[in-house]
């Protein structure tokens, strides 16, 4: 359903990716872990296009896109892309100028020019599977951040996207509000939704990812089922890496 084959990100003399190929299936949801500076947000952000990689070739769904160094694809290209999936930040990103159901109609409205009641109605849904209806009116600075982070999620869903990306979405959270994060996305995983999502969180991990991917220096050293990465990893690098997570 998501295919990665090749992907090359290079700033200036900088190789970030190289070379990256990797798959997810529809209803599975992939943790890519792996030392800081490794090319995990840019790896999300090269799925969404926030960059543009240099090389490789890109599938979501029935979409298709190849990269050749210094050829830009078409911008509708991009968008056509881009409108597959969905993507949840660290910090939450949310407009701070809109309420929390204004911010999940956002897209909806300006974007897919949905009528205003209908996206109304919709975001209000999301709010009620995120387990946040009952703040719909309220401005985003008057949230915890785990409150701003499960309206983020009903923002990203709101489109319907055919992945959600998250990059580090409970690392800005203290312990006991990244609790009802871990809740949330592992309520989505187990609904079947499909995701990506860069972490050093071991609990959500351990608890949604079906695989893993462990990223360093901006290639795979190891990829596989949740269960054998994290208890029999083959590499001594993963090794000593997940004996680092907490
Ligand atoms: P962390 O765990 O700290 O979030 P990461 O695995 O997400 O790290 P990236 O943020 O993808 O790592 O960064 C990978 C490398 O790419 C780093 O060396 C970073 O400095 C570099 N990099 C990322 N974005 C840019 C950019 N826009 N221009 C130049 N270099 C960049
Ligand atoms: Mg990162």
């Amino acid at each position: 359903m998501i295919r990665l084959t090749n992907i090359e990100k290079r700033f200036g003399d900088l190789t970030v990716l190289k070379g990256v190929t990797l798959s997810v299936a529809e209803g599975r949801v992939t943790a890519l872990i792996g030392p800081s500076g490794g090319g995990k947000s840019t790896l999300l952000r090269c799925i969404n296009l926030l960059e543009i990689p240099t090389a490789g070739t890109l599938r979501i769904g029935q979409e298709e896109l190849s990269f050749r160094d210094g050829v830009p694809p078409a911008w509708r290209e991009i968008q056509r892309l881009r409108r597959q999936t969905g993507m949840v930040f660290q910090n939450f990103q949310l407009f701070p100028h809109r309420t929390a159901i204004e911010n999940v109609m956002e897209g909806l409205v300006t974007v897919q020019k949905w009528p205003h009641e209908r996206a109304r109605e919709r975001a209000f849904a999301l709010l009620q599977k995120v387990g946040m209806a009952h703040k719909a009116d309220a401005w985003p600075a008057t949230l915890s951040g785990g409150q701003q982070q499960r309206v983020a999620i009903a923002r990203a869903l709101a489109p319907s996207p055919r992945v959600l990306l998250c990059d580090e979405p409970t690392s800005a959270l203290d312990p006991e509000l990244s609790g009802e994060v871990v809740e949330v996305l592992g309520r989505l995983a187990d609904e079947g939704t499909t995701m990506v999502m860069a972490t050093h969180d071991l609990r959500l991990a351990s608890r949604i990812a079906h695989d893993v991917v462990f990223l360093e220096a901006g290639q795979v050293v190891e990829a596989g089922s949740a269960q054998a990465l994290f208890t029999q990893p083959k590499h001594d690098r993963t090794k000593r890496f997940i004996a680092t997570l907490t």
